[in-house]
C-alpha cells in the first residue's frame, strides 16, 4: 500500500499550536488554521479519500458546511500543500518504470531506453522503430484522456526512441 503510506504525511497534522513548540506534543489539535482546541472530529480530506482532517466540533461543522479541498487552510498553507503534492508527484514519476533520467546518452541511458521500449539491447533499428510506434500509439495522451500519467509515459517513449535512433551505428 505505497499510496497509503505516501499519503500519511500528506496534510499538515498539527500536534501543537504554532508558537508553542515545546508543549503538548501528544495532543492532536484542530487542523483549522489558528485553532488551538483539541481536534477530535474526523472529516474526510476529499470525497474519495480515507485521509481525514481532525477538527474541533466547531470547525468540523464549518468544514462540512463549506466543503472545499483546501478548506480551513490559509493561503500560505494551501500553497505549501500544493507544493508538497507536486514534490510527491515528481518523486513518484522518477521512481516509476517510465521515469527517465538517461540524459547523458551513455550506456546506462541506452539500457534504460531499451527497457522503456521493452526491447533487448540487441534489437535492430527496425525493431526499435516498430516498438516505438506501437508504444507511442498505446500511450499517446489523446488515447488516454483520463490517465494523467500518459503524457509522462509518452514523453519517456519518445526520448527513448530519440536516443536509440540517433545512436551512431556500431
Ligand atoms: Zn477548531
Amino acid at each position: 500500500m505505497a499510496r497509503f503510506t505516501r499519503n500519511m504525511d500528506w496534510g499538515f497534522p498539527r500536534w501543537r499550536a504554532y508558537g508553542q513548540e515545546r508543549q503538548a506534543e501528544r495532543v492532536r489539535l484542530c487542523d483549522h488554521e489558528g485553532c488551538d482546541k483539541p481536534g477530535d472530529c474526523p472529516a474526510p480530506k476529499s470525497p474519495h479519500s480515507n485521509e481525514k482532517w481532525w477538527f474541533c466540533a466547531d470547525h468540523a461543522a464549518q468544514y462540512n458546511k463549506n466543503w472545499n479541498y483546501f478548506a480551513g487552510l490559509s493561503d500560505e498553507e494551501a500553497q505549501a500543500r500544493a507544493r508538497e503534492e507536486e514534490t510527491r508527484a515528481r518523486g513518484y514519476r522518477q521512481s516509476s518504470h517510465w521515469g527517465w533520467s538517461g540524459d547523458d546518452g551513455g550506456t546506462a541511458a541506452e539500457r534504460q531506453a531499451f527497457a522503456v521500449l521493452g526491447l533487448e539491447a540487441t534489437a535492430t533499428a527496425a525493431e526499435i522503430k516498430s516498438a516505438y510506434r506501437k508504444l507511442a500509439k498505446t500511450h499517446h495522451p489523446d488515447a488516454n484522456p483520463d490517465d494523467a500519467q500518459a503524457a509522462e509515459r509518452f514523453h519517456g517513449i519518445q526520448k527513448a526512441y530519440d536516443l536509440l535512433s540517433k545512436r551512431p551505428a556500431k
